[in-house]
């Protein structure tokens, strides 16, 4: 298992994350920041600290980020992807600009038991 960095972190890369990471894990893309599944430790320090609700244990990916699990691996030369270096993966890249929409709902606290409603604001690709 891993954790995985859903749709809710593209265009706000806080950066938070990265700092509690043990092992190095999370690595910045151009829009949003992806885990390597295979250094990840499960430590779980990178999922309370995520202002959007980004952050979720692989088992937990609610249905409509299902395919992040894929992108997040994707996104390492090990993950049987390409090796994206500078940018990002094709499903992040073909996203519209998102961040002030989500600074609006990091405002409001909106919680990973809400998807119907940041649905509305960003609706899977
Ligand atoms: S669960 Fe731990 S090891 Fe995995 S990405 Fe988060 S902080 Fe890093
Ligand atoms: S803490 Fe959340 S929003 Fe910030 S970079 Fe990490 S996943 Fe993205």
């Amino acid at each position: 298992m891993t954790y995985v960095i859903a749709q809710p972190c593209v265009d706000v890369m806080d950066l938070a994350c990265v700092a509690e990471c043990p092992v190095d894990c999370i690595v910045a893309g151009g829009r949003t920041l992806y885990i390597d599944p295979v250094a990840c430790v499960d430590c779980h320090a990178c999922e309370p600290v995520c202002p959007v609700e980004a952050i979720f244990y692989e088992a937990d990916v609610p249905a409509e980020y299902a395919h992040w699990t894929a992108v997040n691996a994707e996104f390492f030369p090990g993950g049987g992807g390409p090796a994206l270096t500078g940018g990002d993966h094709p499903v992040v890249a073909a996203l519209p600009p998102q961040s002030a929409h989500k600074k609006e709902i990091s405002l409001f606290g909106i919680g990973k038991e809400d998807p119907a409603i940041v649905d509305v604001w960003f609706p899977a690709p």
